[in-house]
């Protein structure tokens, strides 16, 4: 592609934007030259306005009806007229009630009028195709869509605002003034160019390398924001588990009860603690049970324990801790815990020193009046290490883009060594050239086809 935009202006496309679900409103766009040309054909104004010479950002009351001409709904059309719109081309977004017959309706009768449906993420590859954006705030727009947290929702803003892309080209420019001064000096060394010096190289070098270090080390911060982190609560019986969980969902989802062993099945749910999405398991206590029924539960818990990314391990601080207690330690071994020590509005029994000799991070809480809710929280981010993340600084998001930082990386690490190891300019410009391509890659400005398709191949219908 080699940063030639081509306009995509064979097809006038067509899609519901709006969630595939009924709601208030529901919108469908039509983009590409006929856009406005197609919108006429469905949409008749109630005014004595025509949408073909209805200026950009302008919007238009009337019907929508169908091929036979019977009328679908009442519809708001809002025109948006080459190049200034999300696509790059003449775009017709009609809003109409938002019931899926009436939108199903209105789109076939808008693909008879002349528009070809829209491909997955057609709209958002057309934007970039035509300049309007760079790979990155293309991949951005799907994790907005997709995001399930605030943090999450402000990554991809930033994202989308161009954060990262900011940051690549800053990195990128340094590299093209070190690899430029090289060629030039190697070319023309009878000219005035003055010699480029070992520091000057690896100052330029350091940087972009430390930079690259750093976006990867946040990549798997920045993934337990987008993604969400499978989150297991473990205790014996009766230690809170249960009623943690709904502090945490703000709601009655497990069942909660002064007997034993009432949990008998894995609950799920996607709660935002300090911002991040954990995607909760209570489990039934994870122990020996002569119940058939209630070791299904118990076999359930001990398959999500393996996977889980991040433990609650509950500790009933009103009483001494139990065989099963240190049994559920051990279970839990070297994965990411946070010891969860509960019932502190009760009498402490609990000998807090053992604990402290397996937990890194330990918070002391009340399940059931919420107290100490927000040292979990900061606990969260402590270990997930979400708290220096800055979004607008700019992060990876996706597995294509630290796949780029990473080959960026080797090859800066190549010419490192070279300069350290006196080797000729040659040996590293042709690194620092690696480099700088791999970062034309992650913006998308020197991409193969199949690059791109495989971007846009996992954006939904309409976006
Ligand atoms: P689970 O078996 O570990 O899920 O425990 P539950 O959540 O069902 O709680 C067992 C009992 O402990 C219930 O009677 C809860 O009301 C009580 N409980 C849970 N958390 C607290 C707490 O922070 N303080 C007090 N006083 N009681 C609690």
């Amino acid at each position: 592609m080699n940063g030639d935009k081509t306009v995509e202006n064979g097809r006038t496309i067509a899609a519901i934007s709006t969630a595939q679900a009924p709601g208030g409103i529901g919108i469908i766009r039509i983009s590409g030259s006929d856009a406005k040309t197609i919108a006429s054909r469905v949409f008749v104004p109630a005014g004595s306005h025509s949408v073909m010479e209805t200026p950009g950002y302008h919007a238009l009351y009337g019907t929508v009806f169908d091929a036979e001409g019977k009328r679908i709904d009442e519809a708001i059309a809002l025109i948006f007229t080459a190049p200034k719109s999300f696509t790059g081309e003449d775009v017709v977004e009609l809003s109409c009630h938002g019931g899926m017959y009436v939108l199903k309706q209105l789109l076939a009768t808008v693909f008879a009028a002349g528009a070809a449906p829209a491909d997955p993420g057609e709209f958002t590859r057309r934007a970039f195709l035509n300049g309007k954006m760079d790979l990155t705030r293309a991949e951005a727009v799907m994790q907005m869509i997709s995001a399930q947290g605030e943090s999450a929702a402000r990554a991809a803003a930033e994202g989308n605002g161009g954060a990262l892309a900011r940051r690549i080209q800053k990195i990128r420019s340094r590299l093209v003034a070190s690899a430029a001064h090289l060629s030039a000096w190697a070319d023309y060394p009878e000219d005035e160019v003055p010699e480029i010096t070992s520091d000057d190289l690896l100052s330029d070098l350091n940087f972009a390398l430390s930079e690259c270090q750093t976006l990867l080390s946040q990549f798997d911060a920045g993934r337990a924001l987008r993604e969400g982190v499978k989150t297991v609560i473990v205790g014996r019986p009766n230690v809170g588990k249960s009623t943690l969980m709904n502090l945490l969902a703000g709601c009655e989802r497990s069942i909660v009860t002064e007997y034993a062993g009432t949990t008998r099945d894995v609950v799920e749910e996607v709660v935002l603690v300090g911002g991040i999405p954990l995607c909760l398991a209570d489990t039934a206590g994870i122990r020996t049970t002569a119940d058939p029924v209630e070791q299904i539960g118990v076999d359930r818990a001990k398959k999500r324990l393996e996977s889980a990314q991040l433990v609650f391990a509950v500790f009933d601080s009103s009483e001494n801790l139990e065989k099963e207690d240190l049994d559920l330690i051990q279970s839990i071994g070297s994965l990411p815990a946070i010891a969860v020590i509960n019932k502190v509005d009760l009498p402490q029994v609990i000998d807090i020193n053992c604990i402290k000799k397996h937990f890194k991070y330990l918070v002391y809480i009340s399940a059931e009046t919420g107290e100490g809710f927000s040292a979990l929280e900061s606990a969260v981010s402590d270990i997930l290490n979400t708290n220096h993340l800055n979004p607008s600084e700019g992060m990876l998001y996706t597995e294509r883009q630290r796949d780029a930082v990473r080959r960026a990386e080797i090859c800066l690490e190549e010419a490192k060594t070279a300069v350290l190891a006196e080797m000729t300019f040659d040996a590293v410009t042709v690194s620092v050239e690696g480099a700088i391509s791999a970062f034309l890659e992650l913006t998308g400005e020197r991409v193969s086809e199949t690059v791109v398709d495989e971007v846009f191949s996992k954006f939904c219908v309409g976006k």
